[in-house]
This record gives structure tokens, C-alpha cells and sequence, in this order.
């Protein structure tokens, strides 16, 4: 893939058409298309070693930042490295109206390391998160969890490695004599925090749903008259 700035500034990038990325903004995977290139003159003058690039998402119309490596200063051309690095990335969306305060103040900090693509600091509050919530459910809602964790492994069909990674940061918490965190990658990363995400809608948002649903369900049953009808309709 051949990515270059020409002495016109105009950039050239041989995929450009199929450029792609999950928009910061908007959420959408929009194709994306160069609106701000650096000056060919400037760049040759004071030669960064990395270049910073602004796109339009076709979806949205919001610029999207990008960073390149150059990869070599010619006459005639700036190349750049294709290994472009996002400098915003879209934020993880999850209902917190169901979390208590204090487990939901961890899941935004997991989550923000998650988007900062900190994958190993993400997986250490992925374990804090674990530990509040196995404290505040008690033993028996740690085993549900455990067993949720196994319907996932059977639902996704996780590989044993992912299995066994995610196990591990979640519920085989430190103990003398046993390891410590495993080293997080990115691919990892993702599927620790979908796992994540599953565990805490069975523990907390798919139960207050529900209790809020019944809890409703049986106001309105219990005594119809407390449907009061608006001014100027028959009940
Ligand atoms: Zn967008």
C-alpha cells in the first residue's frame, strides 16, 4: 500500500477508496476521505518523523484525525507508512442506569483505557470491576457469573486461549503463588471487554429491567384508577 504527499501537496493513496474506520463520532464504519494534508514545503523544511493528517467521515461530516510515520523524504514525494494511528477512537456505549455508582465510576475508567488502547491497564480495572461486583453479589452471584462466563465461551465460541485469558483476569484473582495478570493484546483486549460488557447486563441491567418492567406492570394492575385520563377525554 503506497501512501505519498507530492510536491503539489496532494495526497496519494492507493487505497484510498476502500479506506474504512468506526468514526470517533458517529460510531458508524464510514469511509473517510482527506480534507487537511500538511505542506509539502513545511514537511521537507523541518522533516517529522510523523505526520498528522485530517479526514472527513462521509457518514457524519466530522474530521477525523489521523497520524502517520514517514517513511522516507524524497525530492519529489513525502512517503508515509500505511500503520496510521487514530487519534480519537469511538468511545464504548454501555447502559449505566443499572450499575451502583461506585462500579459504574470503574467501568467508564476501564473503558477509557480500552479506547486509549492502555490494554494492560485496561485489563487491571477489568479486574477491580470484577472484585466490586463479586463483593456485592456474594458467592452465589460470582458461580451465576461463572456460568454466564461458560455461555458466552459456548455462545461466541471463544477460542480456549481467549477462554482461559479472560477467566483468568476476571475470576482467578492474585494469590501467593500464583501468577500475575497475563500480558494484554489488542485482539484480547476486545474480547475481555465484550465479555465484560455480557457479564455485567446479566448481573445488573437485564435484572433492573426487568424489575422495573414488573414493578410497572404491577402499578397499573393493582388499581386501574390510578390512570388518571388527561382533561377533556372520557375514562
Ligand atoms: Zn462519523
Amino acid at each position: 500500500m503506497a501512501v505519498y504527499i507530492d510536491s503539489s501537496g496532494r495526497l496519494h493513496h492507493d487505497q484510498e477508496s476502500s479506506l474504512a474506520l468506526s468514526c470517533p463520532h458517529c460510531s458508524v464504519l464510514a469511509h473517510i476521505t482527506p480534507v487537511s494534508v500538511p505542506d509539502f514545503n513545511v514537511l521537507q523544511q523541518h522533516k517529522p518523523s510523523l505526520v498528522g493528517l485530517v479526514y472527513r467521515c462521509e457518514s457524519c461530516n466530522a474530521p477525523v484525525f489521523l497520524r502517520f510515520p514517514v517513511k522516507l523524504y524524497g525530492g519529489s514525494r513525502i512517503e508515509l507508512a500505511p500503520n496510521f494511528v487514530e487519534l480519537e477512537r469511538p468511545r464504548e456505549r454501555f447502559n449505566f442506569t443499572y450499575l451502583p455508582e461506585e462500579t459504574e465510576t470503574l467501568v467508564r475508567e476501564a473503558f477509557a483505557c480500552f479506547t486509549a488502547a492502555c490494554y494492560n491497564a485496561f485489563a487491571s480495572m477489568c479486574r477491580r470491576v470484577a472484585q466490586l461486583t463479586f463483593a456485592d453479589l456474594g458467592a452465589d452471584g460470582k458461580l451465576e457469573l461463572y456460568d454466564e462466563l461458560g455461555n458466552v465461551r459456548r455462545l461466541a465460541e471463544l477460542d480456549d486461549d481467549s477462554y482461559d485469558l479472560v477467566r483468568k483476569v476476571l475470576f482467578d484473582f492474585d494469590e501467593p503463588g500464583r501468577g500475575n495478570l497475563p500480558a494484554i493484546d489488542a485482539l484480547h483486549a476486545a474480547v475481555l471487554l465484550e465479555v465484560l460488557k455480557d457479564l455485567l447486563y446479566q448481573a445488573y441491567v437485564r435484572r433492573g429491567r426487568l424489575q422495573q418492567a414488573m414493578m410497572v406492570r404491577r402499578y397499573f394492575a393493582d388499581d386501574d384508577s390510578k390512570v388518571t385520563p388527561l382533561p377533556g377525554t372520557r375514562a
